[in-house]
C-alpha cells in the first residue's frame, strides 16, 4: 500500500483557506479573482492548475505569505517536494504565524526524510499554537521513530539500505536484502528495464512499531511512503510471504521514481500486486465471487480508506487488470505510461498514446 496522507491534508486545508478568502483584506480586485481561481483549483485537487494561478498572483503580490503557502501546497500536491519546502518558508518569513504553512512544512521536511527538520517544524508550531492536539500526536510519533532508527543498525546492498533493530534481526536484514535485490532485477526486467536511480531506503519494524509509525490499517503488511517500511511477524519462517511484501513495496518504489505523481491507485496497487512473487489464483476467485465487478474509476484513491475484504477485492481486481495491461501492452508501455503521468499528462490521453487504446475500452470487459 501507498501513503496517501499528503493529499487528504492539502485539500482540507485548501477548502479552509478558501473558506477564509472572503474575509481576508483584497486591494486589488484582479489579483483577488486570480486568487479566488488558484484556491478553487487547489481544492478541485487540480494541482497544476494550481501552482500557475498562484504562480501569477504572486508575480503582482510578492510579499503575500497566504500566496506562498497556496504555491506550497500546490507544489505538495504536484510532489515537488524541494519547491513546496521553499515555498512555505518564504510564507513563514513573511508570516510566522501562519499556522497552515508551518504544518505543511513539517510535512514536507518528513517526507524529504529530514526527519530532524520536520521534529523542530513541529516543535515551534506547538509553541506557537499549544492547542494543536493532532500536532502534538504527530511530534511524538516522529520522536518515536527518530529515537527508534537512531539505535537501529543497517545492512547496505548495492540498491537498498536495510535498517533493522538489534543482532536478532541481522540474518533477517541479510535475506531481506537478497529477496529485494532479485526482485530488483525481475521487477525492473518486466518493466522494460527501469530501475530506481538511487538506494531504496527499508525498515523493518515488529508488528507493533509498524502500526505506531505508519498507522496502516490492520491487513497492511507493508507500506510505502518513500521508505519500504515491513512489519516481521513470521517472516523468517514463510520465505514466499517476505518475497511477496518486498516485491510488492519494492514495485511502489519502482513506480514513485518513474511518476512522484499522477499515478491512479488501481494502476499503482495493481502492478505492486501482479508484480509479486506467485500467481494470482486468489484474485481470479476473489473477482469471480462478485455479481458485479469494481470499475477502475472507483479506485482512484488510495485502498487505506477500505475494510479487509473490501481491500482484498480491490487489490483483486486492480492485479487483473494490470495483469491484462501487461499482456496486451507490455511493461515497457507501461513504464512510459508511469513516465508521462509523472510529467504531469492527463490519464486518458497519456493512457491512448501509450497503450494504443482508449481507457474506456480497455475498461470495456469489466463492464
Ligand atoms: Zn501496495
Amino acid at each position: 500500500m501507498t501513503a496517501h496522507f499528503m493529499k487528504r491534508a492539502a485539500l482540507a486545508l485548501a477548502l479552509t483557506l478558501l473558506a477564509g478568502l472572503g474575509l481576508a483584506a483584497q486591494i486589488d480586485p484582479r489579483a483577488a479573482i486570480i486568487e479566488r481561481g488558484a484556491w478553487e483549483a487547489l481544492n478541485a485537487g487540480r494541482a497544476r492548475a494550481a501552482a500557475e494561478a498562484f504562480r501569477e498572483a504572486l508575480a503582482s503580490d510578492p510579499k503575500n505569505a497566504r500566496l506562498h503557502l497556496g504555491a506550497g501546497m500546490a507544489a505538495a500536491l504536484e510532489r515537488r517536494d524541494q519547491d513546496a519546502k521553499d515555498a512555505l518558508e518564504r510564507a513563514l518569513a513573511l508570516d510566522p504565524r501562519l499556522t497552515p504553512a508551518r504544518t505543511l512544512l513539517g510535512q514536507i521536511q518528513y517526507r524529504l526524510g529530514d526527519f530532524a527538520g520536520a521534529i523542530r517544524t513541529y516543535e515551534t508550531l506547538i509553541s506557537l499554537a499549544p492547542d494543536a492536539r493532532d500536532a502534538q500526536a504527530t511530534l511524538e510519533r516522529w520522536r518515536r521513530e527518530l529515537e527508534l532508527h537512531d539505535r537501529m543498525q543497517q545492512a547496505i546492498g548495492s540498491h537498498f539500505t536495510v535498517s533493522f533493530e538489534g543482532p536478532a534481526e541481522a540474518a533477517l536484514a541479510a535475506e531481506a536484502l537478497e529477496v529485494l535485490d532479485r526482485a530488483y532485477w525481475r521487477i525492473g526486467l518486466l518493466l522494460g528495464g527501469t530501475y530506481p536511480n538511487q538506494p531504496v531506503p527499508v525498515v523493518l519494524y515488529t508488528g507493533e512499531q509498524f502500526r505506531d509509525i505508519t498507522r496502516s490499517p490492520s491487513w497492511a503488511a507493508g507500506a510505502f511512503d518513500g521508505i519500504i517500511r515491513v512489519p516481521m511477524r513470521g517472516a523468517l519462517d514463510n520465505p514466499k510471504e517476505l518475497d511477496r511484501v518486498l516485491s510488492h513495496e519494492f514495485t511502489h518504489a519502482l513506480v514513485r521514481s518513474l511518476a512522484p505523481r499522477g499515478v491512479p491507485a488501481w494502476l499503482n496497487e495493481g502492478l505492486a500486486t501482479a508484480l509479486e512473487a506467485g500467481d494470482l489464483e486468489w484474485a481470479e476467485q476473489q473477482v469471480q465471487r462478485q455479481s458485479k465487478p469494481i470499475p477502475l474509476r472507483a479506485l482512484q484513491a488510495g485502498f487505506g480508506r477500505f475494510t479487509g475484504d473490501a481491500a482484498q477485492l480491490a487489490y483483486a481486481t486492480s492485479a487483473l487488470a494490470v495483469r491484462r495491461l501487461i499482456e496486451e501492452a507490455g511493461g515497457f508501455a507501461i513504464a512510459n505510461l508511469l513516465r508521462d503521468l509523472g510529467d504531469g499528462a492527463e490519464f486518458d490521453a497519456a493512457f491512448l498514446h501509450r497503450i494504443q487504446r482508449s481507457f474506456a475500452e480497455f475498461q470495456a470487459p469489466l463492464g
